[in-house]
């Protein structure tokens, strides 16, 4: 039984020496009666190396296999490990070497969105909720995420290119019912932190440490989740305190309670905001009630004494009218 076993052993130590050299990508390290060594190579970020060690009942026993990667994630190999040692098992009392090595290899190219696990993971713990979906297209290499709050949502497909990290995600929207004006300003704002994970700043402070692409997918979809669709289908008006958005999606809203989005990011609705802007005092500037930053917008532009003036103006016809009537009655 003994000779039996390692003669079975060294027959397929043999097949592997001559199978491993005609598979694309992968390079035997170590072949070896206790274990056999292979570096597993698809793309930059899809590299490891599987060490698969032979039990004393081999090939009865199912191979044991060991991986380690600079790129992926300790917890997407102890997943992979465990992939391999149910498919070893399918094929105890056979040769198992060559079977698992091309198992791994099929399993990198499928799962191109594997270098991005632990990223959508903690996208998932930390900011979906169990009404958003998260859905990974391995076969395109695009994530199709659909976020609520309350009556809004947003869906948008990211793309996780094969140079990643080293290139950005790309972002599309699929699906939103928040107005134009918002969603323009959450893509722009998208794009720009992914663009800023990968491209060093054009203006170099000669103190930072040497520039290093950074993983985009987190910060861009943390952004967009967090501080764009969560924050805005639930923000109230600082001024009124209700809803600044309308609790129905694309129902037709009366001038005054459209929404201003100003300098610090809050919304307003636009009767809210004039009111304030026209009301003093004028002198020391107006700041967002909800932050305290100063309210710079385009369309108000006016300096405190003419908005001291108008206030006057007004505040006299005000007091003529207030005259009259008394004079009527
Ligand atoms: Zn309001
Ligand atoms: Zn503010």
């Amino acid at each position: 039984m003994e000779v039996c076993q390692s003669e079975l052993l060294e027959s397929e130590l043999t097949y592997v020496k001559q199978k491993v050299p005609t598979i694309e990508g992968v390079t035997l390290e170590a072949c070896l009666p206790a274990f056999v060594r292979v570096h597993i190579y698809v793309s930059d970020q899809r590299q490891l190396t599987a060490l698969l060690q032979f039990t004393s009942k081999y090939p009865q026993d199912p191979l044991v296999t060991e991986l380690k990667s600079k790129t992926l994630t300790e917890k997407l190999l102890d997943g992979i490990i465990k992939l391999c040692d149910a498919e070893a098992k399918k094929y105890v009392g056979q040769k198992q070497v060559i079977l698992i090595i091309n198992f791994i290899k099929n399993f990198l190219i499928e799962n191109p969105l594997c270098i991005v696990n632990d990223e959508v993971a903690k996208l998932k713990k930390e900011l979906l909720s169990n009404d958003d979906e998260c859905k990974l297209k391995q076969k395109s290499s695009q994530i199709v995420f659909k976020v609520k709050q309350e009556q809004y949502l947003m869906s948008f497909k990211v793309s996780v290119p094969v140079e990643y990290p080293l290139k950005q995600v790309q972002i599309e929207v699929l699906d939103n019912n928040f107005p134009e004006m918002l969603k323009t300003i959450f893509l722009g704002q998208a794009v720009e932190i992914a663009r800023k994970c990968v491209q060093p700043p054009l203006k170099k402070n000669p103190k930072d440490p040497p520039f290093e692409p950074k993983a985009s997918l987190y910060p861009m979809c943390r952004h967009l989740i967090e501080d764009c669709i969560k924050r805005y289908g639930k923000e109230n008006c600082p001024l009124c305190n209700e809803r600044a958005l309308p609790p129905n999606p694309g129902a037709t809203v009366e001038k005054k309670n459209r929404i201003e989005r100003i300098y610090c990011g809050h919304l307003f609705h636009l009767g809210c905001l004039k009111t304030y802007l026209k009301t003093p005092p004028f002198a020391a500037g107006k700041f967002c009630p909800a932050c305290g930053k100063q309210i710079f917008h385009e369309k108000w532009k006016v300096s405190p004494e003419l908005q001291e003036a108008r206030w006057a103006h007004k505040q006299a016809r005000q007091r003529e009218l207030a005259e009259v009537v008394d004079f009527l009655e």
